[in-house]
């Protein structure tokens, strides 16, 4: 079994794999503790997946019995993995699972962020459900007062503490209990500088370690100011706003729920841009193309920098066996004339391709604009 890191590479190598003859099967489960507390609540939800999946292997006439012994064997080793230890995920809202035993496949990715769960058996993996979260990027939550500094990570879904931090010197502020008198006291102010600059350098040594795509910092507002420009700018022009909280005793679970606000404005925000782009692209003929064939010609002509889908969306289609040229119903590739596949969901291989040309995929869950496109339109880049 390998765990493997979600990122741009790992799912575009997941997409591409293809066993030949062997299908290949897709897990994802939700780990949301609100949602499924106890391991057993997770395992029976495990369980009742794969007992749908075992009742669809043996249902379906279309599979030789070569294929069927695999899956069954699959199914098997997915309900030990759910069932033994590797399955306590520390801290991951959901895991995506692939296996194909006929293709020594057996690989888990922990998620940030929920998923809906779902087990699906096709000849790739299915990764069309993680690119969103891949989107979504890292949040970092820095609580800083005169005394200590604490770091938060994660994602809009969840926070956890990873580091804190007291500062090396007692501050006389803190001894005195009272704030006015030290005010005036130089001494004190520089005390404080040096605890926001050893903030500040550990702060972004950790950035090397792991991906902060945005920074929130909740401080007192007079420590704000002085913490924000002992900040390194890498830091600085991550800063998605402030936020209000009891800095030393606030839980992760606080924290979070003081940020969610904000980090829906974020992602409100984002979505917004990234619409407007589109439709203003499409309305001078330009950076921007709606609908399935316009999106699917675009990605064929690798022009796409933002794909947008809209939540679940499915539609069929075809994919050249030679090209790799993905387009409607149609009965020969337009590029060399090359042997079509038939999908029943020819989403997938947009992402795939989305991937491949290094674009971003979004999925809008705050505004409806995709719906006038049929759910699907790209910003372009030329
Ligand atoms: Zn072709």
């Amino acid at each position: 079994m390998q765990n493997t890191e979600l990122n741009r590479e790992s799912l575009r190598r997941l997409a591409e794999l293809r066993p030949e003859g062997a299908r290949v099967i897709s897990v994802f489960l939700d780990l949301d503790p609100s949602e499924f507390a106890t391991p057993q609540a997770r395992i029976t939800q495990a369980h009742s997946l794969l007992d749908d999946a075992g009742r669809r292997v043996d249902g379906d006439d279309g599979l030789g019995h070569e294929q069927v012994v695999a899956l069954r064997s699959d199914l098997d080793r997915l309900r030990s993995y759910f069932e033994g230890l590797e399955f306590e995920a520390g801290g991951a809202l959901g895991v995506a699972v692939f296996v194909c035993g006929p293709a020594d496949l057996f690989e888990t990715i922990q998620l940030p962020r929920r998923v809906q769960s779902a087990i699906v058996i096709d000849d790739s993996p299915l990764v069309e459900p993680l690119v969103d979260q891949l989107t979504q990027g890292t949040w970092a939550v820095l609580l800083v007062n005169t005394k200590t500094g604490r770091l938060l990570l994660g994602s809009r879904d969840r926070l956890q503490e990873v580091e804190s931090f007291r500062g090396e010197v007692e501050s006389p502020l803190v001894q005195s209990g009272g704030g006015s008198q030290a005010r005036n006291d130089r001494g004190a102010d520089n005390e404080y500088r040096d605890h926001f600059k050893q903030v500040a350098s550990v702060l972004f040594a950790l950035t090397k370690r792991v991906s902060m795509d945005r920074l929130l910092i909740g401080a007192p507002k007079e420590v704000y100011g002085a913490m924000e420009p002992e900040l390194h700018s890498y830091l600085q022009q991550r800063i998605a706003g402030h936020l209000s909280v009891d800095v030393e005793n606030a839980t992760p679970d606080d924290v979070h729920r003081a940020a969610l606000p904000l980090f829906e404005e974020d992602e409100r925000r984002r979505e917004r841009e990234a619409l407007d782009r589109m439709e203003q692209g499409i309305g001078t003929g330009g950076r921007g193309a709606a609908g399935l064939d316009e999106v699917l010609g675009a990605l064929n002509e690798r022009r796409v920098e933002i794909l947008l889908l809209a939540e679940g969306l499915s539609a069929s289609g075809v994919v050249c066996q030679s090209c790799g040229w993905v387009g409607p119903e149609v009965d020969a590739c337009p590029v060399d004339a090359g042997e079509l596949q038939r999908r029943k969901d020819v989403i997938e291989s947009a992402v795939e391709l989305a991937l491949e040309q290094s674009a971003e995929v979004m999925v809008p869950h705050h505004h409806d604009d995709l719906e006038r496109h049929g759910g699907i339109a790209a910003v372009l880049r030329f």
